[in-house]
């Protein structure tokens, strides 16, 4: 297993929980700052239709009203006679009256205000022809020439509007002449006088009403609008900032996005492919075992030492499985290929024979009176002699295909792929005599009694040659004959099949 590790890990489920937070974090940022926006903005747009737009049309339709006084005002200080003044008072004074209901103290006062001046301006008219008709008393009667010209002087005065009598135009009203000749003039002058003095009051009280009317008139134009368009300019402002705060959000989330998903492709999308990859190069025969590079989150970590992991187990596996088919193909006392391994190996190489056309070869070699060798040293020294003879036969199977394996009690086969007859028989002959001659020095030692040890094979030989009709069953039966052939003529010795 590897030793590597990297030094800073983290879970991946820690890291999903702090993603998830910190989603949830700018969630929330988002929600604090648009929804009082929000609220503000609804609320600035409830109170523009619930409150301002109806006192804009209120203040509108004061506005006409207060017009409409204003014009009562100058007719009245137009007006020549008593009931033109008191028709045109009444009229303000039902306008005025109207604005009682209105909650706007200041209207209420200024119009209440502009009516108190008309009143002032109908008394004091009202007293300027009062003057007048007394100037009237002065003229006598029957008329002298003086008397005529006050007559004149008189009649003068009566045909000049009231409202246009000053004491500094007296000169242009009345004559010279005429203003000498009447014995009056002092007396009409002091109530001219009087009636013009009166006027300059009157003109004060019309100015005064004029300003205050021109102030409650802008007054009442201007508070409403200016609420409104305040309120108006709050709420654009208001979705400006909020237009703006989406788009930093915007650009914070993507820049988040981006970030996650870089460290997403590095962090788990590459190492699962590179895990899957090691995955896939686990091999049972392969020499080394998958080695990977240790992983950011601790949860692919251990799935990369779970591969690691699994690929030595598989290796192992492998071997232990070669093992067992090795011990499975082998015999256990002599070490040589067993019935299992042999018959396989057999059938490869006649059929490898048959497609190439090649010569192959079998020998079945039995151990001559085992049984009674068995009888005189002991089943141990019978083992002995087994592995003596398995050696020799090792030893004249070294080439590839080659194959001497224990058939079966004391009988042994070889394999000879492409090898000539003669080749074969010599072979034979070799190992025959070979083992006729091997040395028991140890066992004669030990059993210093019995006569010396000896060991004898007959060997049945098998040829097959490209061409014959022979199937593989015949090929077996025709080396088992010789070998009985070759016991049936005295033992120790090679017969060849026929
Ligand atoms: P022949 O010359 O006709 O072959 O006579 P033989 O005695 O060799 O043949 P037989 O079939 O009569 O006896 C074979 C003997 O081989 C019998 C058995 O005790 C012995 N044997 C078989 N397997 C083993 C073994 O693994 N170890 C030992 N020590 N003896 C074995
Ligand atoms: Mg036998
Ligand atoms: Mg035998």
């Amino acid at each position: 297993m590897s030793s590597k590790s990297r030094r800073f890990q983290v879970h991946l489920a820690t890291s999903l929980f702090g993603v998830l937070a910190l989603v949830v974090f700018l969630f929330i940022i988002a929600l604090l700052v648009s929804v009082p926006l929000l609220q503000g903005i609804s609320d600035k747009s409830e109170v523009t239709r619930k409150q301002l737009l109806p006192e804009l049309v209120s203040a509108q339709r004061n506005a006409l009203k207060t017009e409409k006084i204003y014009a009562y005002l100058q007719a009245i200080y137009r007006a020549q006679n008593a009931l033109d003044e008191r028709n045109l008072r009444l009229e303000a004074q039902v306008l005025t009256q109207s604005f009682a209901f209105e909650s706007d103290q200041v209207l209420l006062e200024e119009t209440t205000a502009l009516l108190a001046s008309m009143r002032e301006m109908i008394r004091l008219r009202q007293e300027q022809r009062q003057l007048k008709h007394l100037s009237e008393n002065l003229f006598p009667e029957p008329l002298s020439r003086a008397e005529l010209a006050t007559q004149l002087l008189f009649s003068q005065l009566q045909a000049y509007p009231i409202s246009e009598v000053r004491s500094e135009r007296l000169h242009q009203l009345f004559s010279t002449e005429l203003r000498q000749s009447s014995p009056l003039w002092p007396e009409i002058s002091d109530y001219v006088q009087q009636i013009a003095a009166l006027n300059d009051q009157v003109d004060q009280i019309y100015r005064e009403a004029l300003q205050r009317q021109e102030q409650l008139a802008s007054y009442l134009s201007s508070d409403a609008a200016l609420k409104t368009q305040e309120l108006a300019l709050e709420i654009r402002n208001d979705v400006e900032r909020l237009g703006r705060y989406i788009v930093y959000f915007i650009l914070i989330a993507a820049c988040v996005a981006g970030v996650l998903l870089l460290v997403f492709r590095h962090a788990v999308q590459f190492p699962i492919e590179t895990l899957v990859r090691g995955l896939k190069a686990i091999r049972p025969d392969s020499p080394v075992g998958v080695e990977l590079q240790p992983v950011f989150f601790k949860e692919l970590d251990t799935i990369r030492h779970a591969i690691e992991d699994y690929s030595q187990m598989t290796r192992d596996l492998h071997q232990l499985n070669a093992q067992l088919h090795a011990l499975s193909q082998q015999d256990g006392l002599t070490g040589l290929a067993n019935r299992r391994c042999f018959d396989t190996t057999l059938a490869e190489e006649f059929h490898r024979a048959l497609r190439h056309g090649q010569t192959l070869s079998l020998l079945l070699i039995d151990i001559d009176h085992f049984k009674q060798l068995n009888d005189t040293y002991g089943h141990l020294i019978g083992d002995l002699c087994l592995k003596r003879l398995a050696e020799v036969l090792q030893h004249y199977t070294q080439r590839a295909g080659e194959l001497a394996a224990r058939f079966g009690g004391e009988e042994f086969t070889l394999i000879l792929p492409q090898m000539g007859l003669q080749q074969v028989l010599e072979m034979a002959e070799r190992i025959r005599l070979e083992v006729s001659e091997l040395n028991f020095d140890e066992v004669n030692r030990a059993y210093p009694d019995l006569p010396p040890l000896e060991m004898q094979v007959s060997i049945g030989v098998a040829h097959y040659l490209p061409g014959d009709h022979l199937d593989q069953e015949s090929f077996f039966i025709q080396a088992d004959k010789a070998l009985y052939r070759a016991k049936a003529e005295g033992r120790n010795r090679v017969c060849e099949g026929v």
